[in-house]
């Protein structure tokens, strides 16, 4: 208790201090962004995002305040667009939001290597079902993707099989968002793009899926080139 106490401490300490970073330079040195978004916000980019630590999609791509409108949740996943059931649909609102009231011009969904939730979901069934596994029943949406990719690559490593699948979600995640009439309706206007990007945390590199390959491929390529022993980046998961 001592011992985790203090490094609770540290972390306040950590995020007080950045918040004063972040006051000076935003309402001391350079007021003019913040002065005008407090008129209001016109990010021109939803961005869905995993709620892992490692990849908080600001800080990753440079985005100031305002320029993204962001979603995160467990393995980036996107549900169905499905009727009001009574339930809690936190994604399906915020895609709501975005595009009824913000009328954002593009959707970026950003997976990432060894996510957790996928992980999760390419583990063996639990004999004993237990209600309270909230993960499990939300990582049900990736099924899809976990059916095409143990289809695929049902000998291969479970590294091999979980990069696969966290690529595979991706694209079945943009399938889902297709679902939402607001959506579907302003891509085939021509008003909103869709994209799937992939974040490879071990090599550094930022992939995106190209439709015309079938596959994510690199938009910014690894510092150093690739080892033999490197997974391979290049997975054809369409
Ligand atoms: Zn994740």
């Amino acid at each position: 208790m001592p011992e985790n106490h203090a490094m609770n401490g540290h972390d306040l300490e950590k995020f007080i201090s950045g918040f004063e970073r972040f006051q000076q330079h935003h309402y001391g040195d350079d007021p003019a962004l913040l002065n005008e978004l407090q008129q209001g916000q016109h990010p021109r980019t939803l961005l869905i995002g995993c709620c892992d630590s490692r990849v908080d999609p600001g800080y990753l791509i440079g985005a100031e305040p305002g320029d993204i409108f962001v979603s995160r949740t467990v393995a980036n996943l996107v549900p169905p667009c499905s009727p009001d059931d009574g339930g809690y649909h936190g994604v399906s609102a915020a895609i709501q939001f975005a595009l009824q009231n913000l009328k954002v011009e593009r959707i970026i969904i950003l997976g990432h290597a060894q996510c957790g939730g996928i992980r999760a979901l390419m583990e063996p069934e639990p004999e004993k079902k237990n209600d309270f596994d909230f993960i499990r029943k939300w990582m049900k949406i990736a099924e899809p993707a976990k059916r095409s990719t143990l289809a695929k690559f049902g000998h291969a490593s479970n590294e091999v099989q979980c990069r696969v699948c966290e690529q595979s979600s991706i694209l079945n995640s943009l399938n889902n968002l297709m679902t939402f009439p607001w959506v579907k309706d302003a891509v085939k206007e021509g008003h909103l793009t869709v994209h799937g990007w992939y974040f490879d945390l071990a090599a550094g590199e930022l992939l995106a899926y190209s439709e015309r390959s079938g596959s994510f491929l690199p938009m910014v390529c690894a510092l150093e080139p690739s080892g033999p022993e490197r997974r391979p980046s290049r997975i054809t998961t369409a």
